[in-house]
């Protein structure tokens, strides 16, 4: 897989594939935060993929689905993948992208967001939610009839005049839940590990005059349950001008503190 790093310079190179220039500059102003929108948004429409990432979920899978299958049979055996991004591994392994011209037509005629919003609050699709004007989600589920996901009434509750009903239709293009699911577990979990390395990734700015007395780095894991086996191995380590710096590997968390003496 071919591609472009969008981040040369930085301590974990990030390579993607599929994407022009422009797109490219459209990418990074995203993840500098220079530009508002959703990367997930920006994955669907575009069906750019980092090659970091995809090497890492192709090298693992297999090792997941078959040490996800010993634990179902056994519920006290433990397992760990020798490297582990932090986000949901099952979304990384099982997420799986939509064709590009139905994911860029979805993301388009829908948005992202309101689709997690439909899948997150399926019901049986006759089946009304009842929504307060005043909801923290009322604005989702008026999106959602803008955006034709759902149908709104009048409330069958009598003498309730503070709210109306909603009915989810059924979802556009023949998809069905699972495939939806699947799709945003997918854009979810590349979004996030792209936008979180590539902030780790980030060179760090020294004061010159530090610079000179720099004798090099300790490493900080992330401390919890979840560090991985090669981030414990890394952390509280010294590490020199030589050294590979953090991140370790895509989704990693570790951090970095300047040593002086
Ligand atoms: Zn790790
Ligand atoms: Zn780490």
């Amino acid at each position: 897989m071919e591609g472009i790093v969008i981040n040369s310079g930085s301590s974990f190179e990030l390579t993607i594939a599929g994407g022009t220039d422009a797109l490219l500059c459209e990418l990074k102003a995203l993840l500098d935060g220079t530009d508002s929108g959703t990367v997930e948004d920006f994955i669907a429409k575009t069906g750019i993929t980092c090659k970091e990432i995809e090497d890492y979920a192709d090298k693992y899978r297999a090792t997941w689905t078959a040490e996800c299958k010993l634990q179902e049979e056994d519920e006290d055996y433990e397992f760990r993948l020798p490297v582990e991004p932090y986000c949901n591994l099952d979304a990384l392994f099982g997420g799986r992208p939509l064709p590009l011209d139905l994911s860029r037509s979805v993301a388009r005629n829908f948005g992202v967001e309101n689709l997690a919003f439909y899948i997150r609050n399926r019901k049986a699709l006759n089946e009304p939610h009842f929504v307060w004007h005043t909801h923290r989600d009322r604005g989702r589920f008026d999106a959602l009839v803008r955006f034709g996901l759902a149908s709104m009434g009048a409330t069958s509750i009598k003498k309730c005049k503070e709210g109306e009903e909603f009915r989810l239709i059924s979802l556009p293009f023949g998809l069905s839940m699972g495939q939806v699911g699947l799709w945003l577990a997918y854009l979810e979990t590349r979004a996030f590990l792209l936008s979180h390395t590539y902030r780790m990734a980030r060179p760090l700015s020294v004061d010159p005059a530090v610079q000179e007395i720099l004798k090099g780095w300790e490493i900080m894991g992330a401390g919890d349950d979840a560090m991985c086996p090669l981030c414990r191995k890394m952390d509280g380590k010294r590490v020199g001008f030589r050294d590979k710096l953090p991140p370790f590997h895509v989704g990693c968390r570790c951090a970095r503190v300047e040593i002086f003496d």
